[in-house]
């Protein structure tokens, strides 16, 4: 996320243009709409803001600096987000079921990150195997058939075989769990910020999220499966730690401990993590991804924990990769190569060379423009989505819509991939030996692709050209060996054109019109594919745009000097491979703007340290020129899905343009007033009534005095409420409380309060309200309370207030005065940045009248 927006005071060149396209509706506040929670951001409850159409309007580029301004429509999808507490309400019989807990060291705890890890890592096995079996069988089939002369049989097998993957990735989405859709990570974000997404973490989506994934990838798609890989580790983590599950009916009375929210937030952390760590082989990647990107809350132990589990993740599934090859068994058994268990071995490491720096920024400001774009684009095509299904909607099926569309892209995709190699004339193959380059009537089966690799590089695509590895007779004699540099990238995974892309010392493996060709096919098209209807990830055309221009830089710079490596070593990082690193990690971070996880992860899936710097320098460059024209491409959905969340800083602007400064604000500046509040006794009706007639998450429980002050005592949550209210048990019929009042017993109390969300109160409320009998029975709220909650003086600074509202995961903050009478009330929806600065453009109007 933007965790570090510049906050200087500066005005910001967008800023302007901000407030005049915007429509600030004035004194609008925030009412959530009676709608159940959201079953992901991605299906039903986005069109209810789609039918208004304001996303058609909705603004989709705003530097990192700016906050988003939502439409009226857009306000009322984010009513519907439910946030969530961390830490559990401190009540009484919180205290007392905690009391009945006996005492533990932590060793439960790394055992389950301990299995999470390991069944991430297995995953992660598992998927990759299929995926390389399904891709392998189309490419090498389609490459023969190509090879025959038979190019529209090759082009038939292509489009049916893709097709049929595609609607099996689609159809499950579309039908099944729509929440399954993307990577997930934009969700995955907001939950952990502390807004409930719903069905995220279901353990249907976690079915249609593998099987969509491995069919999407291994179509062909222009997608990869690292950010499905790590939607699927927090899955593991948010199932597996609560031995428990709703949809499959069963509860385990094992790690009960474990359900509570901070518990889980903290599993689904290590989850992600452990995703990232099985798809990269990237265990202090996944850390650090975790930690920069999916978590708002973090501590040292934490880390500990999710280390551990990164590890075992990785482990579990180097060691299986390291027996199996497209599920055949290798017999390499706990034999970790680095060429199996690197993604992209780098071969050759060369040395870095202070003029490398050059052009390393000026890829870093191309990753940065060209990340802004995809972002960009990324966006408007998915608000145009919206708007086209919606229109289809009204003449035809929209689910019909949802799956035809990357039916469209694979048709495209796929006869691109066919046809337009043959567009383009064969290369000659190079061949050396024992490091010499020699004739073509010398190759022999040893060739190998550049003069320092012990290995052959992944093999070239021969396409429709002479092939380069058939002995034409006894006498050994070659003839006119060379490939197809286009096919070479197209007739083959993303993860292999990546590898192709890096290798080094290979110089004229690609030339200019092969890798234009590929990025312009494959920009756009991955760009599209990014939110359709199926579980896909954006890491994969994320590297391979990235290299594949700064393959191109690398070009003309060798073009511009020449070939150096053979003259002098000193030139040696002058290479077309070594350059296209540098443009993935400059792409990745243009798009994501990850800083010191991208930096480790790029670090450890090519094992080439001494790139690190230039890579590092790459990525802030592109960090900063991004930032400067749109947020990061997850921040940007999250907008765009209209899911609460809060940053690290609140960054906000006036509407002189000039950056406010909140530290001169108090926290009575953004306060709701007057607030509805609850005694700790009260009847049953009027709590009833309370419940019917708003949508109010919390109310602050107070204790009047005999001047009718009402001081602050704590909070009590609707859940809370609502699950009293199903207890007829606990109503009496006298006013005043006696000893000998009904309780929940502790357990009683943890079974309903923390693991039941009450479904169906709309009933019980109105049976409960048109009851005239219980405006006469009352109920102790006095143990159920949290004691604990949080509040701050009406006079404290708004900038410390929303730290303390970020930091200690907060759902609602009460606001008092110096005689503690609760005065004011604080959401996470009040201290958005659109929110707070619509307060304070409001308050400086008050202040001119
Ligand atoms: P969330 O939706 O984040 O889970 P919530 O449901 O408690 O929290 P909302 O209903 O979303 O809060 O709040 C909507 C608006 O109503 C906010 O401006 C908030 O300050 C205000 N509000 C919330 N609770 C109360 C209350 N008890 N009395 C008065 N205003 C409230």
């Amino acid at each position: 996320m933007t965790a570090n927006h510049d906050s200087s005071n500066g005005t910001h060149p967008f800023r302007m243009k901000r407030l005049e396209e915007t429509e600030v509706e004035e004194g609008v506040r925030y009412r959530p709409a009676p709608q159940s929670p959201p079953d992901s951001v991605s299906n039903e409850t986005t069109e209810s803001a789609e039918t208004t159409g304001f996303f058609a309007r909705g603004r989709d580029y705003e530097s990192a600096y700016i906050n988003h301004h939502y439409s009226k429509a857009e306000r009322e999808l984010l009513g519907t987000y439910e946030s969530l507490d961390y830490l559990p309400p401190h009540s009484q019989a919180y205290k007392n079921w905690l009391r009945k807990q006996p005492a533990r060291l932590d060793w439960d705890r790394w055992v389950m990150m301990g299995m999470i890890g390991f069944i991430v890592g297995i995953i992660g096995f598992l998927i990759h195997q299929c995926i390389d079996v399904i891709s392998d069988f189309k490419w090498d089939r389609a490459e023969e058939l190509i090879q025959d002369d038979e190019i529209m049989k090759a082009w038939g097998f292509v489009l049916i075989y893709s097709l049929g993957f595609v609607l099996l990735a689609s159809l499950p989405v579309v039908y099944l769990r729509p929440s399954a859709t993307g990577s997930g990570i934009p969700e995955l974000i907001g939950y952990l910020n502390g807004t409930m997404v719903g069905k995220i973490f279901n353990v249907k989506t976690l079915v249609v999220k593998i099987w969509s994934c491995i069919c999407a990838v291994g179509s062909g798609m222009p997608v990869g499966p690292e950010g499905p890989m790590i939607h699927i580790g927090s899955l593991v983590g948010a199932g597996l730690s609560q031995f428990k599950s709703d949809t499959l009916g069963f509860k385990l009375p094992y790690f009960t401990r474990f359900r509570n929210s901070e518990d889980r937030r903290n599993f689904i952390s290590a989850g992600a993590a452990a995703g990232v760590a099985s798809a990269f082989g990237a265990p202090v990647g996944g850390l650090l991804f975790s930690m920069e990107e999916v978590s708002s809350f973090w501590n040292l132990k934490l880390s500990w924990m999710t280390f551990f589990c990164c590890i075992i993740s990785t482990f579990t599934t180097d060691l299986f990769d390291s027996a199996f090859s497209g599920f055949q068994y290798t017999g390499y058994f706990g034999m970790f190569s680095a060429e199996k268990n690197i993604m992209f071995q780098v071969r050759k490491g060369l040395d870095v060379n202070l003029w490398l720096f050059i052009p390393t920024v000026i890829l870093g400001i191309i990753g940065g423009l060209l990340g802004a774009l995809f972002v960009f684009i990324n966006l408007k095509l998915a608000r145009l989505r919206r708007l086209v299904m919606r229109k289809l909607a009204k003449i035809w099926k929209q689910n019909i819509a949802k799956w035809i569309e990357p039916c469209i892209i694979m048709i495209i995709f796929a006869t691109l991939t066919v046809f337009l190699p043959a567009l383009f004339s064969c290369s000659p193959f190079t061949c050396y030996l024992q490091g010499e380059k020699v004739s073509p009537d010398t190759y022999s089966p040893n060739c190998l692709t550049t003069p320092t690799e012990i290995e052959p590089e992944p093999t070239v695509s021969i396409y429709n050209c002479e092939p380069g590895v058939k002995f034409k007779n006894e006498t050994s004699q070659w003839s006119n060996a060379s490939y197809s540099e286009l096919a070479t990238l197209m007739f083959v995974t993303g993860e292999e054109a990546i590898s192709h892309l890096f290798s080094r010392e290979t110089h004229l493996e690609f030339n200019y019109p092969s890798l234009l060709t590929m990025l312009v096919v494959y920009y756009p098209l991955s760009c599209w594919t990014a939110g359709t209807a199926m579980s896909t990830g954006l890491v994969v055309p994320m590297l391979l745009i990235g290299a594949l221009y700064g393959r191109i830089i690398g070009l003309i710079m060798v073009s511009i000097f020449g070939v150096q490596t053979e003259e002098n070593p000193y030139w040696a990082w002058m290479d077309p491979g070594a350059l296209a690193l540098i443009g993935s990690a400059s792409f990745f971070g243009g798009v994501s703007r990850l800083t010191m996880s991208l930096s480790v992860i790029m670090m450890e899936i090519t094992n080439d340290i001494q790139f690190l710097l230039p890579i590092m320098v790459a990525i802030v460059v592109s960090k900063w020129v991004g930032d400067f024209f749109t947020h990061p491409i997850y921040h940007a959905l999250l907008e765009f899905k209209c899911i609460p969340f809060l940053d690290h800083e609140p960054i906000i602007y006036d509407e002189h343009n000039k950056a406010v400064n909140l530290e001169l604000h108090y926290a009575r500046d953004a306060m709701v007033s007057p607030v509805l509040v609850l005694h700790t006794r009260e009847t049953v009706h009027k709590l009833a009534s309370l419940l019917r007639d708003t949508k109010h998450g919390g109310f602050p429980i107070v204790k009047s005095d005999e001047n009718g002050d009402r001081r602050f005592l704590g909070l009590i949550t609707r859940t809370e409420l609502c699950v009293l209210l199903k207890q007829e048990d606990l109503f009496e019929a006298v006013e005043e409380p006696s000893d000998d009042a009904p309780e929940l017993t502790p357990l009683e109390y943890q079974e309903l309060i923390v693991d039941k969300i009450p479904i169906g109160m709309e009933d019980v409320l109105d049976e409960l309200c048109n009851n005239e009998q219980n405006q006469n029975l009352y109920l102790n709220l006095a143990p159920y309370y949290n004691q604990s909650a949080s509040c701050v003086h009406e006079n404290f600074s708004l900038h410390r207030t929303y730290i303390i509202y970020r930091t200690m995961g907060l759902r609602h903050l009460t606001v008092v005065d110096r005689h503690n009478q609760v005065v004011g009330f604080l959401t996470r929806k009040d201290l958005m940045g659109f929110q707070l600065e619509e307060t304070m453009a409001r308050l400086d109007l008050q202040n001119q009248d």
